[in-house]
């Protein structure tokens, strides 16, 4: 981390939320990124299997598919 990075933080508060632990916000499973995963989502940080499990299910949703070209006329 640059020195500048670091002057940011300059309250214990500030430097708490470096060290701060999160929870999935689906299973509420206590986040630490080797073990469980740490994803960020647009629903907040989310452990790995979860993360997973909506992508699955978007893409069931909204299936991924190679984009089909059109052919020149
Ligand atoms: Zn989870």
């Amino acid at each position: 981390m640059k020195l500048s990075e670091l002057l940011k933080y300059k309250t214990p508060e500030d430097r708490l939320k470096l060290t701060k632990t999160s929870n999935c916000a689906e299973c509420e499973i206590v986040l630490q990124e080797a073990i469980t995963g740490c994803r960020e989502t647009h629903k907040g940080y989310m452990c790995s299997d979860c993360y997973y499990d909506m992508m699955g299910e978007m893409a069931e949703e909204y299936p991924i598919g190679i984009p089909r070209m059109h052919r020149g006329a």
